[in-house]
């Protein structure tokens, strides 16, 4: 195969074919690959189809039969080759070892094409022996990419896909830097893609958590020099690189450079044929906005149980978002479906597909599994669905919540009814949100279950007065309400925080989902027209953060606040991500004190915590997250002697003081960072930090012992989560820099 010159005047962006427009907005179209499945229509679907063939002409054939047999992995196919073709460029790689890497990562799991469907489309974990039969697709992949190219390079990449640095991995042959630069690169995109996209059977970690999760791997199945690299972008900001990456894919990748590539043979590629049709007309947008709003679960799955449309309350409810889902099959299993009396209901009695069998409704009240293992009772509603010719074209099911107890959003709903609102947006105003937070806040995470905060901010507001006055100014504030206001669901809560900055409260919601809400916010308002600015759009900033252990109201405000800063500086209208988000390894380990400690203790004049902890990212990486403690905990830094900062926090608000009128106690924390070398065997190590932390009151007499120890317990765990580390074990070799005790110990 080869691609053809008329292949060039096709996918030249001058001059594109009808139907197949050159994709506008670079950077929109690089975030709705981020935010939805390839190939399910909308614009999506065609800037997909152009980028693919562009990449890979006649040879997108291979890419697209993915696609048909699975859309989610296709799209991780090719935000992995994009990601990686912004890597190579920041790495100033050649152009030939670039053009490797990113074919090599858009055919990197063709192979998955081969695998039966009972093991790729399975709603859940996969047993030893699934994991075998998937663990195959490598081979198809190597087969099938090697009938078609003709570039060693790519061959080689993938070739290695699956090798860990370390050679650890059975039948492999090449390790260490014999590994190809390419394979090594791919092993790092594949997995940090994996570990950022939502699954069935697992959350998406937060950016920060993923590359705490590769340091950790680190030496052993990624090169750990490579892994520094990666994070470092991705620390700073890997969107800079964005816009000229696809610039390149649209106009510079000339057919001639795929010459050599791929086998010689002559095609043409239209990719027309290639894009999908754009399904969403006005009458399916506004359907879908519907079921959005709805409170009710609502799903759709078709005659062979296909899921088909999965709306926001069911993903509330079940904790599984619609993109991992659709195009499955739907199984009691996948929502945890069991009787009143909590026995499971097995597939053979599966109320959808009895419905589906008799074309006659069914109620029944069934439980579900919702987010984080909770069950929840709901009455499940099942209507076959026919075409007017009586054919049977699927099911839709309601899921109506039936729990007696008042859902947290259902209360969040009720605090946002009867408190004040803005007169002028008529969304909640500041104190409704300061009354809302703290609650909020405890209540998640006193269920550990996430929940994320969007602070936003018009950007140039100032010029809108200005320009248009301060009339216009006050329709731009309604509209950019009635913009957020119309994006949240029911029992989200969007408030005006200060003069043109508004946040919104999302319970039950991971990093992963606010982010993709943001960005839904931001595309919204910059497409939506304001007649008294002459019917010019208005862009904004976003700053969004999970709430994470330890949390106070005021650091998960703080922190999104940050990332707002960071998207202001970035160059506005965008959304910023910022802090690891809930994961239950992060959670507080009680402490360990010894006998001797508690017969030392004399009194609430000694309180004394310390703890050591070890987290896997380097010295500097740690160091930058510690101020990132600093700034959100409004931390005095009293003084810093070398990697050792001793701080003052007060705190202005914390839930844990029982009397609300209590001051809460003032905390000294000392934080010593210190590089350890991981042994990893075979004379290889790695860099890590280990941690020592001592906390203790300001006042040498404090009475408040309990209120003290409280505080001290939830410090600690908001300093493991911001330097995400774990509480360092026996074999640990951490040790206290001024040699005093390893265990908690009184003075
Ligand atoms: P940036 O992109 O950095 O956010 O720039 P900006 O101009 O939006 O930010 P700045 O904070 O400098 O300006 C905010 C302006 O918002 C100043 C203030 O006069 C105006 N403003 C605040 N409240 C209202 C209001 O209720 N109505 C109107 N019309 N303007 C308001
Ligand atoms: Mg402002
Ligand atoms: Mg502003």
């Amino acid at each position: 195969m080869t691609i053809s010159p008329g292949t060039s005047e096709l996918l030249s962006s001058a001059g594109a074919p009808a139907g197949t427009r050159p994709p506008s907005g670079l950077d929109d179209l690089w975030k709705e690959l981020h935010e939805s499945p390839a190939g399910q229509g909308g614009l999506t679907g065609q800037a997909e189809a152009y980028l693919v063939a562009k990449r890979l002409g006649v040879a997108s054939s291979l890419y697209f039969s993915l696609r048909a047999r699975h859309a989610p992995t296709a799209a991780h196919c090719l935000r992995v080759a994009l990601c990686g073709s912004c890597w190579a460029a920041a790495a100033e790689l050649p152009d030939a070892q670039r053009d490797a890497l990113e074919i090599a990562a858009l055919l990197h799991d063709v192979g998955k094409v081969g695998v039966p469907d009972h093991v790729l489309l399975k709603p859940g974990k996969l047993t030893a022996d699934e994991q075998l039969v998937m663990s195959r697709y490598r081979l198809y992949t190597h087969e099938i990419v090697a009938a078609c190219c003709a570039s060693p390079d790519v061959l080689n990449i993938l070739s290695h896909q699956g090798a860990w640095y370390d050679g650890s991995q059975p039948g492999q042959v090449e390790c260490g830097k014999r590994l190809p630069l390419g394979a090594r690169m791919l092993s790092i995109l594949d997995a940090y893609d994996s570990m950022v996209t939502e699954h069935v059977y697992r959350r998406a970690l937060t950016r920060e958590r993923a590359i705490g999760e590769l340091f950790a791997c680190a030496g052993t199945q990624f090169d750990p020099e490579l892994v520094e690299d990666f994070a470092a972008l991705i620390e700073h900001n890997l969107l800079h690189f964005q816009a000229p990456m696809i610039r390149r894919w649209l106009r510079e990748l000339e057919p001639s450079n795929m010459h050599g590539l791929l086998r010689d043979e002559p095609g043409r590629v239209d990719v027309r044929l290639l894009s999908t049709p754009a399904a969403t007309d006005s009458l399916h947008e506004f359907h879908a906005q519907l079921l959005n709003s709805m409170h009710d679960g609502v799903f759709f799955v078709d005659t062979r149980l296909r899921i088909l449309h999965w709306n926001r309350a069911v993903e509330r409810i079940t904790g599984i978002q619609a993109r991992t889902v659709l195009e499955c099959p739907f199984s009691p299993e996948l929502i945890g479906m069991a009787n009143e009396d909590g026995e499971p209901i097995p597939e053979e009695r599966c109320p959808v597909a009895q419905v589906l069998a008799s074309g006659s409704q069914k109620l029944q009240r069934v439980m579900v599994r919702g987010r984080g293992g909770r069950a929840f009772l709901v009455n499940l509603h099942i209507v076959p669905v026919s075409s007017a010719h009586g054919e049977r074209k699927g099911a839709a099911v309601l899921l109506h919540d039936a729990s007696s107890q008042v859902h947290l959003e259902e209360r969040v709903q009720l605090l946002q009814e009867r408190a004040t609102r803005d007169p002028l947006t008529g969304v909640a105003n500041r104190a409704e949100l300061e009354r809302v937070l703290p609650e909020f806040v405890a209540s998640h995470q006193e269920q550990k279950i996430p929940c994320s905060l969007i602070i936003c901010d018009i950007d140039h507001f100032k010029r809108i007065n200005d320009i248009y006055g301060h009339q216009a100014g006050d329709e731009a504030l309604k509209v950019f309400a009635e913009v957020l206001q119309s994006a949240a669901g029911p029992g989200e809560l969007v408030a005006r925080y200060g003069g043109e900055e508004f946040v919104l409260l999302l319970p039950n919601t991971d990093a992963d989902r606010a982010v993709r809400l943001a960005e839904e916010i931001r595309r919204n308002a910059a497409t939506r027209p304001i007649a008294s600015m002459a019917n010019q759009c208005l862009t904004a900033s976003f700053g969004v953060t999970e709430l994470q252990p330890g949390d106070t109201p005021d650091t998960m405000l703080r922190r999104a606040d940050r990332a707002l800063l960071q998207a202001k500086d970035a160059g506005r209208n965008r959304v910023v991500q910022l802090g690891c988000g809930w994961q239950d390894n992060l959670e507080e380990v009680p402490e360990r004190r010894s006998w001797w400690s508690r017969l030392l203790s004399r009194g609430p004049a000694d309180l004394l915590v310390t703890r050591r902890l070890v987290s896997e990212v380097p010295l500097c990486l740690a160091a930058e997250k510690l101020k990132g403690f600093i700034a959100d905990h409004h931390a005095e830094i009293l003084e810093v002697l070398g990697s050792k900062v001793r701080l003052r926090i007060d705190g202005m608000y914390v839930p844990l003081t029982r009397r609300k009128t209590d001051r809460p106690v003032p905390i000294e924390v000392v934080v010593h960072l210190e590089e350890q070398p991981l042994e990893l065997g075979d004379r290889t190590s790695r860099m890590r930090t280990g941690i020592w932390v001592e906390v203790r009151p300001v006042r040498r007499r404090e009475r408040r012992a309990a209120d003290f120890e409280a505080r001290a317990r939830q410090l600690i765990a908001s300093l493991r989560a911001y330097l995400m580390a774990e509480e360092a074990g026996a074999d640990a070799t951490a040790s206290s820099p001024d040699d005093q005790s390893q265990d908690a110990a009184v003075p």
